[in-house]
């Protein structure tokens, strides 16, 4: 019976699903980040690769997260 827990947890992790950037040469969506990397604190960068024109690219993005001290 957790696997609905499961989903809705994983749905909630990523609550930003209309937020994904589009390829610069083709103006096409990007699905799914192909790799992530944490760069520092609150940082993460996601590569990119565009199914479409083959293109790469690297976005960062802040992870402001609530600070309970
Ligand atoms: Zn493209």
């Amino acid at each position: 019976m957790s696997a609905i827990a499961e989903v809705l947890s994983a749905v909630s992790h990523n609550p930003r699903g209309s937020d994904l950037p589009t390829c610069p040469v083709c103006a096409d969506s990007m699905v799914a980040a192909e790799a992530s990397a944490y760069l520092a604190d609150n940082i993460i960068s996601y590569l990119w690769t565009c199914d479409t024109c083959g293109y790469g690219f690297v976005t960062k993005h802040s992870i402001k997260r609530p600070v309970c001290n």
